[in-house]
C-alpha cells in the first residue's frame, strides 16, 4: 500500500519500504550515496583489472603452497557461485568446494552442483545439517516476526567456510558476491549474517530444543580470530572482472551444461517462497527493488525498465506459489492456522532482540579502512 508519506528515490527505485531511507535535496537516496562512496574501494578499475587479478592469483597460490587446496569456495548451484568455480579453475587455482545442505535445495540445484564440480574436477565437502534442528530454527525465525528468516542459512554457510578454512590451513575464501550489482544493504530488510548472538536469542525465545551445538556458527570473537589471527581473507573475485550475468549464464550453459532455475537465488525452494511471498506479503519488502537499483547504479538497466520490472508479481505463477506454500508447510510441519497466525503477527525487527550490531559495525569499519588503504583484498 502506498501511503501519503510514500517516497521513491529520483535516481534508483529504492523507496520508503525501507523505513530508514533518507533523501538529499535532489531526492537522491542514501543507498545511492553509499554505492558511490564504496564503489571505489570495492570494485577494481578496468585499467587495473588484469594486474590486480594476476597479483591476487599469485598471492593465493603462494599462501597455498604445499597444501591440498589453496582456496575455498561455497557452492549453491546458482549462477554466481557456479561461475566462481569455473573462473578460478581457469585461473589455475585449486579450490575445495563447500556446500551447506539445509534440506531446501531444489533437485536441479543439487544436480547442477554435482555435474559441474565433476567436470571441473573440484573436490566437494557437503555439510548436511540435522534436519530437526534446522527446521526448528526456521520456525523460530518465522515466529519471531522479523524479516531475517534466511539468516540462519547465510550464517551457517559463512561459519562452515571459516571453519573448514581454519582446519585445513586455507587462507582464502572466495565468494560470488559482486559489489557492482549486489551492494544493497538494508538492515531493516535483512540483518544478522555475522550475528550469532541474535540468532541464539531468537532461538531461545521461539525454538524448542535450545541446543545449538550442531548448528554451524561463529561468535564475534571467532570472527575476530578468523580475520586477524588466522588471517583468513574473504575475496569477492567477481569485483576484479566486468561481471555480466547474462553472458555468464550462456558460458555456464555452453561449457558446463548448467541449467537455469528462473530467478535470482531461486535455487532453493525456501528462498523462492521467502523472497517471493513471505517478505512482500508480511513486511512489504521486495528484494528485487534493491537488486534492480544496483543494476541502475551499474548502468545495466534504466530506471524506467526497473520500474516496469518491479510492477510484475514476484511469483508470476500462481500455481507454483500454491505448490511452494504447501510444500513449505508440510516440510516444516506447520499447519495452515499457525502459518496464518505468523503472517498476521505485527512485523518486527532485529532491534527487538539481543544482538551485536554495534560491535560488528566496529569490526567492519576496520576492515573497510584496510580495504581503502589497499591493505586487504577487494
Ligand atoms: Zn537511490
Amino acid at each position: 500500500m502506498k501511503s501519503e508519506n510514500y517516497r521513491i528515490c529520483s535516481r534508483c527505485i529504492m523507496d520508503t519500504s525501507d523505513p530508514e531511507i533518507y533523501f538529499d535535496v535532489n531526492g537522491v537516496c542514501n543507498h545511492c550515496h553509499r554505492y558511490d562512496d564504496l564503489y571505489e574501494s570495492r570494485v577494481v578499475k578496468p585499467e587495473e583489472r588484469e594486474s590486480s587479478l594476476a597479483k591476487l592469483v599469485k598471492d593465493i597460490k603462494k599462501a597455498g603452497k604445499g597444501k591440498e587446496y589453496d582456496c575455498i569456495i561455497g557452492v549453491s548451484g546458482g549462477v554466481d557461485s557456479t561461475y566462481v568455480a569455473y573462473f578460478i579453475k581457469e585461473l589455475g587455482l585449486n579450490p575445495l568446494a563447500v556446500h551447506f545442505d539445509n534440506g531446501w535445495n531444489s533437485e536441479l540445484a543439487v544436480k547442477n552442483i554435482e555435474k559441474i564440480l565433476d567436470v571441473l574436477k573440484i573436490d566437494l565437502y557437503t555439510y548436511v545439517i540435522d534436519w530437526d534442528l534446522f527446521r526448528d530454527i526456521q520456525i523460530a525465525f518465522l515466529k519471531s516476526s522479523t524479516p531475517d528468516g534466511e539468516i540462519p542459512t547465510d550464517h551457517a554457510i559463512n561459519a562452515l567456510l571459516f571453519k573448514e578454512a581454519e582446519k585445513r590451513g586455507i587462507r582464502y575464501i572466495i565468494n560470488g558476491m559482486n559489489f557492482a550489482t549486489e551492494s544493497m544493504a538494508v538492515r531493516m530488510w535483512s540483518y544478522g549474517h555475522s550475528d550469532f548472538k541474535y540468532i541464539r536469542d531468537i532461538y531461545r525465545k521461539f525454538g524448542s530444543n535450545h541446543n545449538l551445538k550442531k548448528y554451524p556458527h561463529f561468535s564475534l570473537l571467532g570472527l575476530f580470530m578468523y580475520t586477524f589471527i588466522y588471517r583468513i581473507k574473504v575475496v569477492s573475485i567477481l569485483n576484479y572482472i566486468a561481471y555480466d550475468r547474462e553472458k555468464v549464464m550462456s558460458i555456464l550453459k555452453e561449457k558446463l551444461d548448467w541449467k537455469y532455475y528462473g530467478g535470482k537465488h531461486y535455487e532453493s525452494v525456501y528462498t523462492r517462497f521467502y523472497q517471493g511471498y513471505f517478505l512482500p506479503v508480511k513486511f512489504n519488502i521486495d528484494k528485487r527493488r534493491g537488486h534492480l537499483s544496483d543494476l541502475i547504479h551499474d548502468r545495466q538497466i534504466s530506471r524506467e525498465e526497473s520500474l516496469r520490472a518491479i510492477k510484475e508479481k514476484p511469483y508470476n505463477d500462481e500455481s507454483l506459489l500454491k505448490e511452494d506454500i504447501e510444500f513449505m508447510l508440510k516440510k516444516l510441519g506447520l499447519n495452515e492456522n499457525s502459518f496464518e497466525k505468523i503472517l498476521k503477527e505485527p512485523p518486527g525487527t532485529f532491534l527487538n532482540f539481543r544482538n551485536s550490531e554495534k560491535q560488528i559495525i566496529f569490526l567492519k569499519n576496520i576492515v573497510n579502512k584496510l580495504r581503502k588503504n589497499r591493505i586487504i583484498s577487494k
